[in-house]
């Protein structure tokens, strides 16, 4: 018998955190690592948060609390939710999750049966994929394309839609390519669902970095499309708008109360509460006007960073890079350069357990990270399912300007060091 289930066995993960030891070995041989591999603003948390949390704690608010998260803070999100969407939600709505995170999966345990079939992004939040095979689901990616600006639209979506069709999941502004989304495109694929779907589909949009968007795009919700408030759950938080990835504040909104019900009652098996403190800091941070101006120095920070970044990614012969329209990542294609440097032939003669592991971009990434001191992310760590063949590197922004041109000058170093990719094939220790 084996020790673990054989759905552990299925589990992904998010490497953007599993890369952390490989970090620390460079950086204990004593270089320094510039980490553009953690989607983790690099802003402090506002003031007025961090004072409302430790006059929170002083309060006692330090005891367990409501599991379906406390109603100040659901009341405060109900109002936010819906006022930016045009809708009428109220806090019976509203769940409060400990991040971002977790009603990902729970979303999943609690609509799907195994063989029913999830539509996700791809490239797209890892743990989207890593879920759905761990429950025995049936993952069906919807590839984005770079031509497209990594977006899609109705026609893209229709073929994958089946009678198994349980959760189809969005992300916009989009973890890892920065893509966004028209109102238009979101009134084509809710047509598509409400004419092809089954009545009891749900779709998981991941709304997280809706406050992050650049050149002044506003941010579009499926659940403001007429007839699809009933199908959506609105899924957001407090780690990306407002920095602040330690409080571990997330929350989405249901369709109906009955559903909310179930979230709360899985909240008790899970977590039994969040951190009532926290839960006050943000609704702090929700309704202050402070945090308006916070939130605006950040994204003017991150939409200066991205131009710079993307201009000086583009000057690289082998590196074509879009322009994100939100989030905080670059997604540049590396295709010539893993031709150029050799990775796409030293993949190819790779036996066939490493090639499982690894991809040409992995063997860049790899490389960056060891021989040039810079942490990016594959293509592979985005839903494994139909990478192949698709040669990119995420590069998040949410690090200094300097570093950052720092970041891109190695890059381009790398990508012509031919000779220094061939010995660290060669060497053979750290190829995924
Ligand atoms: N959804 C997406 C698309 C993300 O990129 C992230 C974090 O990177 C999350 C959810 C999770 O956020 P949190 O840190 O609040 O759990």
């Amino acid at each position: 018998m084996s020790l673990f289930s054989h759905r552990v066995d299925l589990l992904g993960t998010e490497n953007a955190f599993k890369i952390g030891p490989c970090i620390k070995e460079v950086e204990d041989t004593g270089a320094r690592v510039i980490r553009c591999n953690l989607g983790e603003p690099d802003f402090p948390l506002a003031r007025h948060i961090r004072e409302e949390v430790k006059r929170q704690i002083d309060n006692d608010l330090t005891h367990y609390c409501d599991p379906q998260g406390i109603l100040p803070l659901r009341e405060a999100v109900a109002r936010d939710v819906g006022a930016k969407r045009g809708l009428q939600v109220g806090p019976d709505r509203v769940v409060v999750f400990p991040g971002g995170k977790p009603p990902i999966g729970l979303s999943q345990e609690a609509y799907c049966n195994p063989g029913d079939e999830v539509i996700y992004p791809s490239p797209g939040f890892p743990i989207y994929e890593s879920f759905i095979q761990y429950l025995g689901a049936r993952p069906v990616p919807l590839h984005l394309e770079e031509k497209a600006g990594f977006s899609f639209g109705g026609a893209d979506l229709e073929p994958l839609i089946t009678k198994r069709t349980k959760i189809i999941i969005l992300n916009f502004p989009s973890n890892p390519t920065g893509g966004i989304v028209t109102r238009a495109q979101l009134e084509e694929i809710a047509a598509v669902i409400l004419r092809k779907a089954e009545r009891d589909v749900r779709v998981y949009s991941d709304e997280i970095y809706e406050n992050i968007l650049f050149d002044g795009s506003v941010h579009h919700s499926i659940a403001s499309v007429p007839g699809m408030e009933r199908l959506t759950i609105i899924a957001s938080g407090a780690s990306k708008t407002y920095s602040w990835t330690g409080g571990r504040i997330g929350w989405a909104v249901f369709p109906t109360t009955e559903e909310a019900a179930v979230f709360k009652n899985l909240n008790i098996n899970y977590f039994s509460c969040i951190p009532a403190y926290n839960q006050m800091g943000a609704k702090c941070a929700l309704e202050s006007p402070e945090s308006a101006p916070e939130i605006r120095k950040m994204v003017t920070a991150f939409q200066e960073r991205r131009d710079q970044v993307v201009r000086g990614l583009n000057a690289i012969p082998g590196i074509t890079c879009q322009l994100p329209k939100g989030a905080f990542y670059v997604f540049p294609n590396v295709a010539g350069v893993c031709d150029q440097i050799g990775a796409i032939a030293a993949f190819a003669s790779l036996p066939a357990d490493i090639q499982e592991r690894t991809s040409p971009s992995t063997l860049f990434q790899m490389f960056l990270l060891f021989r040039h001191h810079v942490a990016t992310m594959d293509r592979k760590s985005f839903g494994q399912i139909g990478s192949e063949g698709r040669h990119f590197l995420r590069i998040s922004i949410a690090t200094g300007l300097d570093d950052l041109k720092q970041a891109v000058q190695t890059i381009a170093r790398a990508s012509r060091d031919r000779e220094g990719f061939a010995a660290f094939v060669k060497e053979g220790r750290r190829l995924y």
